[in-house]
């Protein structure tokens, strides 16, 4: 039977420390712990490349039927999405760009485009008249 440790005993406080040690970072560590995630970032946006141009949204578009490819709807707004997450290696070539609504590309976050078509988060196929 396990052992009830009292709150106001020594015992139960230094047993708790190195886990809690163990767990707990310092400012400066958090502090470094962002700069790396941040230079990470920074690496990853400048190894996708420069940005498409206008050229390549409009040839985006007339290539969908100005639709987004997951849930159909006509795109009147629209988010360039990256079918291979910049995060994830992705570049800004055009052949990994396409347009989706913004519903479709915050729902898809950091998953690459297979990933989010067998996701359950991606909405279902709507009917247009
Ligand atoms: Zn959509």
């Amino acid at each position: 039977m396990a052992q009830r440790v009292n709150a106001t005993d020594g015992t139960a406080k230094c047993a708790r420390r190195p886990y809690r040690e163990a767990y707990t970072l310092t400012d400066a560590e958090k502090k470094a712990n962002k700069r790396a995630a941040n230079h990470r970032q920074h690496q990853a946006r400048r190894a996708a490349g420069p940005a498409p141009g206008k050229w390549d949204f409009g040839r985006m578009l007339c290539m969908q039927d100005a639709r987004c490819p997951y849930c159909m709807t006509i795109l009147d707004k629209y988010h360039v999405d990256h079918k291979l997450p910049v995060s994830r290696g992705g570049t800004n070539n055009p052949s990994n760009l396409q347009l989706t609504c913004p519903r479709c590309n915050i729902l898809k976050g950091a998953m690459t485009h297979d990933e989010f078509l067998v996701s359950k988060k991606r909405p279902v196929a709507r009917q247009t008249a």
